[in-house]
């Protein structure tokens, strides 16, 4: 059985987890989770570095210990570290971790208290109504807790859609490569951009099914064929991944693919428009209404591409990220759909970190590696004081980082170093650091990093006297969540947007994929509101900043167009936006 970056990601952070809650030091703690967090992103599978002599090392926080664990992983599966912290709990632990609400702080509460062993005992205890008189807890977090889960009994695990790219990828270059293939394409969320996606449906067309199925069952990353069929195959990954072949001929391509990329909603309301029409739409092709089953086969059929069908119904092509039935055929028809935004517009990155807080590289690096990428500006944008496990700046450090950007602002042409800060926002609104060091900077971030448990009222107050701090700039990651299945913090959102546009305060798309907060929902909310986003990439190593493409993504669902997001201004524009909100 290969072992995949995502095994050894889940296995560090499980080590993560446990040693978390037996209180065992921090900075080790801190380091499986930075190694999780960088294979995780890994372009490559280790299993085949290694097959080729790499030397791990090379990589951001990969020391010799981990490296030589990381090598047990890949041949054994698992390594003792793991084992050992295992063996002090019980053994339902590794599935009470992945309970959504639950971190290991929470998980220690419940271990102790209730002397909870699996779900099952967790289960039965909200049910009591115990889990709700813990400190902490309270009965909305214990009805979220039941939920989840029932939901992930019901429906198994949600994957990042980020981690799901690398398989996807492979798998469709692999069935590319068979003889009479036509096209092979994922469809589904996954093709619609969603954070998260529950299983992948790929799509292919070809002369023949048999080969293309044939080559899709022997493919080596396999764990189980769930079902094997002429035209439809489902298998199991190692990674715990669903993924279901189809194979079409190629008159029906487009009716296929746009019959499976969905979203349903939208499929309900694109048949509606061609029932109008005294036309039927389905996975096969546009036919006229009242041609039956047995005659389909002789009628000329229009499904060869999705713009063919589309222009017969008369509506606008409609890029996949914006079908979720949520205006966007009324908008197309009126000749309203936005120009989403792309790569292309995006002109520089506005938080990132370097290794005088928890990142890797030098602020010259910084500016080097933005430049490599064409971009106009970087950010720096190290954590402040409060957050000491980030190793967090205080004013005198700040005023130094201020010295070495301009040094470097010298040094590197081309580019334009501004100077941030991510700022902890304290409980009580104010920040962590004073006006009179804010004052020098270009800009100021601001982040909730502790205290998640305020009520909903306080939480939301607590962030709106932070934002009528004058310095104020963005609000990052705005909801707190991680994804797959952590919640976000109570806070209301629709009264955020309304302060950030009375303030003239920017919120944040933090592209880093465990993350995307605000969601495509709130974005939305935030661009009719008139409130910029800034699509960030919260960059710790050189990697994170290819962040920004799952970023776009999630700002593509949300309609944005370039005008809604701030680095898409160019620099000029983006100081005198930042000079305005001082004033
Ligand atoms: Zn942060
Ligand atoms: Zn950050």
């Amino acid at each position: 059985m290969p072992v995949h970056n995502a095994d050894i990601e889940a296995i560090f952070t499980e080590i993560a987890d446990l040693q978390e809650i037996l209180g065992e030091n921090p900075f080790r703690i801190r380091a499986y989770r930075n190694a999780a967090r960088v294979i995780g992103g890994l372009g490559q599978e280790i299993r085949e570095l290694i097959e080729v002599g790499a030397d791990l090392t090379q990589f951001d926080g990969i020391g010799s210990d981990l490296a030589q664990k990381i090598e047990t992983i890949v041949m054994t599966g698992t390594v003792d570290t793991l084992e050992n912290l295992r063996r002090e709990f019980p053994p339902g632990i590794t599935d009470l971790l992945r309970v959504q609400g639950l971190g290991p702080k929470r998980l220690k509460q419940l271990l102790v208290e209730l002397k909870i062993q699996n779900r099952d005992d967790l289960k039965q205890a909200c049910e009591q109504g115990l889990v709700q008189k813990i400190r902490g807890f309270g009965a909305k977090l214990e009805a979220a807790i039941l939920v989840s889960l029932t939901a992930q009994a019901a429906q198994g695990r949600r994957f990042l859609r980020a981690a799901v790219i690398p398989y996807v990828e492979n798998l469709v270059g692999h069935l590319q490569k068979v003889a009479g293939v036509h096209s092979v394409t994922a469809a589904g969320s996954y093709r619609r951009g969603r954070d998260t996606v529950g299983d992948v449906d790929i799509l292919c067309s070809a002369a023949s099914s048999s080969p293309v199925m044939a080559r899709f069952i022997a493919y080596d990353e396999m764990k189980d064929v769930l079902a094997h069929g002429e035209t439809k195959s489902s298998v199991r990954l190692r990674s715990g991944l669903q993924v279901d072949l189809r194979v079409v001929p190629r008159e029906s391509w487009g009716a296929a693919l746009l019959y499976f990329t969905g979203s349903q909603a939208f499929n309900i309301a694109l048949r509606k428009r061609a029932q109008d029409r005294g036309l039927k739409l389905n996975e096969y092709g546009l036919f006229p209404a009242d041609a039956d089953d047995e005659k389909k086969s002789q009628l000329p059929i229009i499904g060869k591409t999705e713009d063919a069908i589309f222009q017969s119904l008369e509506v606008p092509a409609i890029p996949p990220e914006l079908r979720e039935d949520r205006g966007e055929i009324a908008a197309a028809l009126a000749g309203k759909l936005p120009r989403l935004v792309a790569l292309r517009d995006i002109r520089g990155d506005l938080h990132g970190h370097t290794d005088q807080s928890d990142g890797t590289l030098t602020v010259e690096e910084v500016a080097r590696a933005a430049k490599a990428r064409g971009y106009e500006y970087i950010a720096i944008t190290d954590h402040s004081k409060r957050l000491t496990v980030a190793n967090g700046l205080d004013a005198e450090r700040v005023l130094r980082q201020i010295d070495e950007i301009d040094k470097v602002n010298h040094l590197v042409k081309g580019v334009r170093v501004l100077k941030g800060i991510e700022v902890d926002i304290l409980e009580d609104g104010q920040l962590d650091l004073p006006n009179t060091v804010l004052s020098r900077l270009d800009l100021v971030i601001g982040s909730v990093h502790h205290k998640f448990n305020l009520p909903e009222d306080l939480q939301t107050a607590r962030v709106m006297k932070a934002m009528d701090n004058p310095y104020f700039t963005i609000f990052a990651h705005p909801t707190g969540r991680l994804l797959p299945d952590r919640f976000p913090y109570a806070i209301n959102i629709p009264q955020i947007i309304e302060h950030a546009k009375k303030r003239g305060v920017v919120l944040e798309l933090n592209a880093n994929p465990f993350r995307l907060d605000l969601d495509d929902k709130y974005c939305r909310m935030a661009k009719e509101a008139g409130v910029l986003i800034s699509i960030d990439s919260d960059s710790h190593t050189l990697a994170d900043y290819d962040n920004i493409k799952h970023g776009l993504m999630q700002a593509r669902r949300a309609w944005l167009e370039p005008k809604d997001v701030l680095n898409a201004r160019p620099l000029a524009e983006l100081l005198e936006i930042f000079k305005r909100r001082r004033t």
